[in-house]
C-alpha cells in the first residue's frame, strides 16, 4: 500500500481509503468488522464516515467498535453538518451547534479524538468566520487534529482559505467533492482552487456506485443484492445510454492494456498528486482486496492523456 500525504499536511493516508457510507445500513455490525479487518489487512489506515451515515450515528458507532483497540494507528476522518434530527435544529456550522455536535461523533467513534474533521456542506446561513474560529478551537482543545471541508464550490474553498490565513486560524487541509470517471465536474473551479491553496481532493463516489467496477451491464437488470438494485426509478440516470457508452469505452481502453475498468478507476484517481486517497466504499471483504490491489497500476502521462480524453463530456 502506498501512502501519501493528506494536503499540505504532513499526516500520512492510505492512497486506496475505505468509505464508511454502508455501515449500518448495507453492513450490520458483523460485516463492517469483516470490511474494516479486510481493510487493516490490506494496510488500509484511512476511513471516512460522517454523523449522518448509518443513518443518523450508526455508521460512526459500527466504526468506532470496530476499530477498538487499533484507534491509534488509524486515521479517522468523520463530517458534521446534515440534518441529525427531525426537529431541524441539529445541523449546520454555527459554533453552537459544531462545539454540540462533535461531543457526539467522538462518543460514537470512542475516541478522544477525530483526525480530520470536515464540514459536509457550505452553510450559506453561518458566516464562514464563526465556522473557522469554532473548529480552530477544537483543534486547540486536542479534539480535532486537521478540518476539511466537503461540497464547497471553488470560490468558497478560496474564501474560506483566505478567511483563515487573514485570521490566523487552522486552514481547510482537504475538499471532499464528487469526482470520478463518470463526473469530471470539479476539475472546472474546486481542483484548481484546491491545488493553488493546497488542499487534498478526496474524491467521492469514485466507483459511481458500482457503475465502474463491471458489475452492471446494458439491458440486464441490476445484480441482486447491488446498491443500485435497490435504488427504484433513481437508478435509471445511474444506468443511462450515456453511462454504458463511456463505460464500454473504458472497458475497451483498460482491457487493451491487461487491466479491469475497476483497475482504471480506481488507478486515474490514485495517479493524481492532488488525490491523497480514493475513499472507496464496500460491502464485502473481497470488495475491499479488489480496491486495494486495483489502485496499483501506474497509469503512464499519455495513458492519462487519452483517459482524459474518452471521459471528456
Ligand atoms: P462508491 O465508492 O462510488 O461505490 C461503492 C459501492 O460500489 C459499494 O458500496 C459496492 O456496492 C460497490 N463496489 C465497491 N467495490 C466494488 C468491487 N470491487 N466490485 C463490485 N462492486 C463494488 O460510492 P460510495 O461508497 O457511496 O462513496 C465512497 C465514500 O464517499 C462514501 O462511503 C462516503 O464516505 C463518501 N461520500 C461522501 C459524500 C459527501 O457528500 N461528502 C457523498 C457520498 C459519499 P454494492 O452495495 O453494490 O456492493
Amino acid at each position: 500500500m502506498e501512502f501519501k500525504n493528506l494536503g499540505s499536511t504532513g499526516l500520512k493516508v492510505s492512497s486506496v481509503g475505505i468509505g464508511c457510507n454502508n455501515f449500518g445500513r448495507r453492513c450490520n455490525l458483523e460485516l463492517t468488522n469483516e470490511v474494516v479487518n479486510a481493510a487493516l489487512d490490506c494496510g488500509i489506515n484511512f476511513f471516512d464516515t460522517a454523523d449522518v451515515y448509518g443513518p443518523r450515528g450508526l455508521s460512526e458507532e459500527y466504526l468506532g467498535k470496530a476499530i477498538a483497540g487499533k484507534r491509534d494507528d488509524l486515521v479517522i476522518a468523520t463530517k458534521f453538518g446534515m440534518t441529525m434530527d427531525d426537529s431541524g435544529f441539529k445541523k449546520g456550522a454555527s459554533r453552537r451547534y459544531i462545539m454540540q455536535t462533535v461531543e457526539d461523533s467522538l462518543r460514537r467513534l470512542n475516541t478522544d479524538y477525530i483526525d480530520l474533521y470536515q464540514q459536509h456542506f457550505p452553510d450559506p446561513q453561518t458566516p464562514i468566520e464563526e465556522t473557522l474560529r469554532a473548529l480552530d478551537d477544537l483543534v486547540h482543545q486536542g479534539k480535532v487534529r486537521y478540518l476539511g471541508c466537503s461540497n464547497f464550490s471553488g470560490w468558497q474553498v478560496s474564501d474560506a482559505d483566505w478567511t483563515a490565513r487573514d485570521l490566523n486560524l487552522n486552514r481547510f487541509v482537504t475538499a471532499q467533492n464528487l469526482y470520478s470517471l463518470i463526473d469530471r465536474s470539479i476539475e472546472k473551479e474546486v481542483m484548481p482552487a484546491c491545488e493553488q491553496y493546497g488542499l487534498g481532493i478526496l474524491p467521492y463516489f469514485p466507483l459511481a456506485s458500482g457503475l465502474l467496477t463491471g458489475k452492471y451491464t446494458r439491458g440486464s437488470e441490476p445484480p441482486e443484492g447491488s446498491r443500485l438494485s435497490s435504488w427504484g426509478d433513481r437508478k435509471k440516470s445511474a444506468l443511462s445510454d450515456d453511462n454504458f457508452d463511456l463505460v464500454e469505452k473504458l472497458t475497451s481502453f483498460a482491457e487493451e492494456r491487461g487491466h479491469s475498468i475497476l483497475d482504471l478507476a480506481m488507478s486515474w484517481l490514485a495517479s493524481m498528486p492532488s488525490i491523497p486517497s480514493v475513499i472507496a466504499g464496500a460491502t464485502s471483504k473481497a470488495q475491499v482486496q479488489q480496491n486495494a490491489e486495483a489502485a496499483s497500476w501506474q497509469l503512464t502521462m499519455e495513458e492519462m492523456r487519452e483517459v482524459n480524453e474518452i471521459s471528456a463530456r
